[in-house]
């Protein structure tokens, strides 16, 4: 059945992610294909798929990262990558308080993603990928809304009731943070680039040209915003790895993000944004079906102006 042949990865990738476990619990019938809407893209399309785009960015890189460098991880790999592009994203921008108000409302957006995708697969009446080595996206979506929260309660105070997380984990997100903050600095501390050292090998960047009118609005989005070229900057300034890589945004005929360490190649595929704007559309529709559960909204961040 197609939704669970898109959970699988050929034999070279290492990382089985994506859409699988991002978005694509269920794979988007031919018939759903995204149609570009005539009044083209909102800005909360907007920050929504570019959300949950640099948030991927981020677990793949950090997959490149822990393979790359052999970093010990205790527990599944996908669940640290997870928590390391969180944390990542949020400590690489605290010091410039628009970009740390970008970056949480960026972690917002995916885990936004994550609870929605649940929501269309639980609509669809789908098979639970309970066997997946990704958590399951509602556990996914609870796992980051709690480190947004533990971060930052006094931002996110309203958070757990919103989202219907009992007493019990939200007393315990602080811990949590700190935890995964702590492994985030320990990685640094440990294999990181130590001060004087040269910058690591070049981390090349490439575009093709979309397929949709759709992945092309919002490539120019992300090439606008510069989100490929500020990322693999920061990476380069913070970790030196052994050999080079590049981040190719191109079609690949499914909706996924992949390392290819073979080929030294991260692959961004432009079905993954046509999926992304799919499921952007079906945001108001869902969480009307869910019962009322709420859009989550970016709350104010300290030392910030929305
Ligand atoms: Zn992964």
């Amino acid at each position: 059945m197609p939704a669970l042949r898109l959970m699988f990865r050929p034999a070279s990738c290492r990382c089985a992610v994506l859409l699988a476990g991002l978005v694509l619990f269920h794979a988007v019938p031919a018939a759903d294909a995204p149609v570009y809407r005539a009044q083209g893209l909102d800005q909360p399309t907007i920050d929504f798929v570019l959300g949950n785009f640099e948030f991927v960015l981020l677990h793949e890189l950090a997959h490149v990262v822990i393979g790359e460098l052999e970093v010990p991880v205790l527990g599944p790999e996908e669940d640290a990558a997870d928590y390391l592009a969180s944390t990542a994203l949020l400590n690489a921008t605290r010091g410039d308080p628009l970009s740390y108000q970008r970056a949480n409302k960026r972690l917002l957006a995916a885990a936004e993603g994550l609870r929605l995708s649940w929501l269309a697969g639980a609509a669809r009446g789908g098979e639970l990928p309970y066997w997946n080595n990704h958590s399951l996206n509602i556990q996914r979506f609870y796992s980051i809304a709690c480190l947004l929260y533990g971060n930052d309660p006094e931002a996110f105070a309203d958070l757990p009731a919103a989202i219907g997380m009992p007493a019990a984990r939200a007393d315990s997100c602080t811990a949590e943070w700190q935890k995964a903050d702590r492994s985030f600095h320990w990685l640094l501390d440990n294999f990181g680039r130590k001060p004087g050292e040269a910058a690591g090998p070049q981390i090349g960047i490439s575009y093709a040209v979309p397929g949709t009118l759709a992945a092309a609005g919002l490539l120019r989005e992300i090439r606008a915003d510069g989100m490929l070229e500020r990322v693999a900057n920061a990476m380069r300034e913070r970790i030196i790895l052994p050999r080079e890589l590049a981040l190719r945004m191109r079609s690949c005929g499914r909706p996924e993000a992949a390392w290819q360490p073979e080929q030294r190649e991260l692959v961004l595929c432009f079905e993954l944004l046509d999926a992304l704007y799919q499921l952007s559309a079906g945001r108001d529709a869902a969480f009307n079906r869910s019962g009322g559960v709420q859009l989550l909204q970016l709350p104010a961040i300290a030392g910030t102006h929305q």
